[in-house]
């Protein structure tokens, strides 16, 4: 059997692997259009901050590596067309400039998504840059310690463009959030959360300007200097990061699968697509949401890294459903970790479910424990159906890190749990790491009181 598998980010690596796993006598050809395999954007801050020295460590792959796992590693090589029905691909390699057909058994792809442009005037002056792949993080590197860049503008508050913002307030530079949306991470947190966070940033040189997109950029020599906003904002940028959103990277596939309105391939739960042989991964595809059971668009890793695994195996004919995802996510702002999951109240207009919340402040150890032997205060909202009491989605933020509480409350999620099951359900106590009722406890029970 062959399998042919395009794009070598998360969701490529992880069918390759999973391949390996269970079928390593599978001839697998593995393509990537790029000049380097399996540079992974989430490790980008940690790149340009210096935590991670050298840009290329950023990966979990290397075409050696790979290739003596028996897999065919075909870098800068680019499968522009699919021909379903002689279950061919056809490929440019732009090392030499040849082309040629390869036939496949059975087709993953995980084509991604590019960083949205806004097609505003002024878009194409220099030094306005995106935050995704390896050569934009090359570029932004350079940038980190540019003497000539005084004033960052990072446009849109998703975990992407807080992640710039902190790396540029962090290098010296004062930095300006423009956002369409009145909150920063207004998808992630709720009000409660993200006023903090606000002033955070404020006090770390970093300006929001919420409820206004961004009408034009300005500049001189071709360089931009000034981001204009709708509401009559001139903010003065040396460099500008585009941070507003995604688009699939699908338009070649257009005649050949079918695609929603948005771009976005229609997979079912095995990852198959309208031509069953093929399969379609990560951020080019929607996700089955599991507080609603509908699929939602949610670009992140983990969801690509689990449909990887779930198209490979079904590709090697082993049934396996793709398991539903909260969208659990976590990141940190200067001193404050926070994760959030599911629905929140900001998020929940999108959805036909009715939601209700209790919002709970405690300490993160027992209150004896001194502040500053780490014990900050913990805030912590659980929201849920008040007609069913079904768990629906779970904000947390301290200067501690509380974060792993989400994934608790995202498995409560995926199994349908109630309120009345996390009330009392065991989690550990030692002073050194929690209090005696953990907050997930705290919080369910005292909405079992708001419920009544
Ligand atoms: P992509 O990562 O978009 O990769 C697609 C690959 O396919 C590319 O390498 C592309 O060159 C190649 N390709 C495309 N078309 C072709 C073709 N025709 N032929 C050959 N090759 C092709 N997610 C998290 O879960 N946690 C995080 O902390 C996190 N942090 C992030 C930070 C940043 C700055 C960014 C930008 C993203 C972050 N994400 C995070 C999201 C995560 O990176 C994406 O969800 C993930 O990369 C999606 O993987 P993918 O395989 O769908 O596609």
């Amino acid at each position: 059997m062959k399998v042919i598998v395009l794009g070598s980010s998360h969701g490529g690596y992880e069918a390759v692997r999973q391949i390996l796993l269970d079928k390593p006598d599978t001839e697998i050809q593995w393509y990537e259009k790029g000049d380097f395999i399996s540079f992974l954007s989430c490790g980008m801050q940690l790149y340009l901050e210096g935590v991670v020295k050298h840009v290329n460590d950023v990966s979990y792959a290397k075409p050696d590596q790979m290739h003596k796992e028996g897999v065919d590693v075909f870098v800068q090589q680019e499968i522009n067309s699919i021909d379903p029905a002689n279950h061919s691909v056809h490929v440019l390699n732009h090392n030499d400039g040849s082309e040629r057909d390869e036939h496949y058994d059975k087709l993953i792809i995980s084509p991604g998504a590019n960083p949205a442009t806004l097609g505003v005037k002024g878009e194409d002056l220099q030094n306005i840059y995106k935050m995704r792949g390896r050569d934009w993080a090359i570029k932004l590197k350079e940038k980190t310690v540019d003497h000539n860049v005084k004033n960052v503008a990072v446009i849109g508050s998703g975990y992407i463009g807080i992640e710039a913002a902190e790396v540029f307030a962090k290098a010296g530079m004062h930095v300006s959030i423009v956002e369409h949306n009145e909150r920063l991470l207004g998808a992630y947190l709720d009000k409660e959360f993200t006023d903090t966070l606000t002033n955070v940033m404020k006090d770390h040189n970093v300006d929001f300007y919420g409820n206004q997109g961004v009408t034009e950029y300005r500049g001189e020599d071709g360089k931009v200097n000034t981001v204009v906003t709708a509401k009559g904002n001139e903010i003065p940028a040396d460099l500008v990061i585009e941070a507003a959103g995604i688009r699939p990277n699908t338009e070649w596939l257009n005649d050949v699968i079918d695609l929603d309105d948005h771009g976005f391939i229609k997979n079912n739960e095995y990852m198959q697509t309208s031509e069953p042989d093929i399969y379609a991964i990560g951020d080019a595809t929607l996700v089955p949401f599991a507080p609603t059971g509908e699929k939602a668009v949610i670009a992140l890793a983990t969801n690509a890294r689990r449909e990887g695994r779930t198209a490979a195996m079904n590709a090697l004919g082993q049934e396996h459903k793709m398991v539903p995802v909260s969208g659990s996510s976590a990141l940190s702002v200067f001193d404050y970790k926070f994760a959030s999951t599911g629905i929140k109240e900001g998020t929940a207009s999108r959805f036909d479910v009715k939601t209700q919340s209790t919002t709970v402040t405690d300490t993160f150890r027992p209150a004896f424990v001194p502040d500053d032997a780490g014990n900050a205060k913990v805030l912590f909202k659980l929201t849920y159906n008040p007609d069913t009491h079904e768990i629906l989605g779970g904000q947390v933020m301290s200067k501690q890190d509380a974060t792993q509480n989400m994934n608790t409350i995202s498995l409560a999620i995926q199994a349908h749990m109630k309120v009345e099951d996390l009330a009392y359900a065991d989690f550990f106590f030692q002073p050194g790491f929690d209090r005696p009722w953990n907050i997930m406890n705290v919080a369910a029970q005292q909405a079992l009181k708001d419920l009544k």
